[in-house]
């Protein structure tokens, strides 16, 4: 049996775990990222981490296949990062570094693709060949696979869903720039602006106008609790998701689609709401989708991770 490290690198701190060839999880821990000085000594602690790891559990360095490793940002296909504001990097080649500090092959990709690998390998896309993954968080991101295979792009922006534009009407700008992104009306801040956006404009009373601050959970919880106001903004969002979803599966094919992040907390209902309008944006070839909801979590990151450099490397 080889084994391998899948690395989840964030803006506040990085999660580490260790795997065995087949997907079994075996030991998971966190550091902080120090992002101090530009981030230059993210990769010598999380190189003196591993390290660490395998002294204190007497692994021999044969055993290892590899690291890998997701990054908050843009990765091109030979592990060059190009820019991570959170990290405070710049151009950088981290699988090169990465693999100078530790000895190891390294494999880096960027999270929201990485976080989709790890689901198609032992989550809610196991079993298929082409999978799209949509993580609905206070953003939206994605990963696309393709016949096994992680779409990265040209440029490291395969898999950017969440800036597909929904609405070009819109007058707010997204954080890209552009106006009328997916992000925009899908993310868990989309629900919410949408839930706002209907109340300022129906006069319908709703137990939503009484909360001081609302969340997007609130919504999806007065709409099970049968609050009208909240059904029919629940709609407005599942109109705008099967949208988005149709156009990504006549673009893709894919086998399943599955939906993780915080806003797939709302579980079953929200995949029933999406069905309840996806099939108006589907061809014939593409009816059969199958909705599924992420099953790994937080820990998609690192299980993607780990998948890729066994990917690259076994
Ligand atoms: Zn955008």
């Amino acid at each position: 049996m080889k084994y391998g490290f899948g690395i989840d690198l964030g803006g506040t701190t990085v999660k580490l775990a260790y795997f065995d060839e087949n997907g079994k999880m075996l030991h998971k821990w966190e550091i902080p990222t120090d992002t101090s000085e530009n981030g230059k000594n993210i990769l010598r602690d999380i190189a003196a981490s591993v390290e660490n790891y395998l002294k204190e559990n007497q692994i021999p360095r044969e055993d290892i296949i590899g690291l890998g490793m997701g990054v908050p940002g843009p990765v091109s296909s030979d592990g060059v990062v190009h820019t991570c504001i959170n990290l405070g990097w710049g151009v950088l080649n981290v699988e090169q570094a990465l693999q100078e500090l530790t000895g190891f092959p390294v494999k880096a990709g960027n999270d929201a693709n990485v976080a989709a690998l790890g689901e198609y390998w032992v989550g809610g896309g196991k079993g298929y060949k082409n999978m799209v993954m949509v993580t609905l968080g206070t953003g939206v991101g994605g990963g696309i696979i393709v016949e096994g295979k992680l779409l990265c792009g040209a440029h490291g922006a395969g898999g950017e869903i969440g800036h597909m534009t929904l609405h070009r009407e819109e007058p707010l700008r997204c954080n890209c720039g552009k106006y009328g992104c997916v992000e925009q009306y899908c993310s868990a801040t989309g629900v919410v602006r949408t839930a706002q956006r209907y109340l300022e404009k129906n006069d319908a009373p709703s137990s939503l106008r009484e909360l001081e601050k609302l969340t997007c959970k609130d919504v999806f919880d007065a709409g099970a609790n049968g609050d009208a106001a909240a059904i029919e903004i629940l709609d407005i969002v599942y109109q705008n998701l099967a949208e988005f979803l149709g156009n990504l599966c006549v673009t893709v094919d894919p086998d399943v689609v599955v939906i993780g992040g915080g806003v797939s907390k709302a579980g079953e209902p929200l995949l029933e709401g999406i069905r309840k309008y996806l099939p108006q944006y589907q061809i014939h070839a593409t009816r059969n989708v199958e909705l599924s909801l992420a099953t790994l979590g937080n820990d998609a990151g690192a299980y993607g991770a780990c998948k890729l450099v066994l990917d690259a490397y076994k």
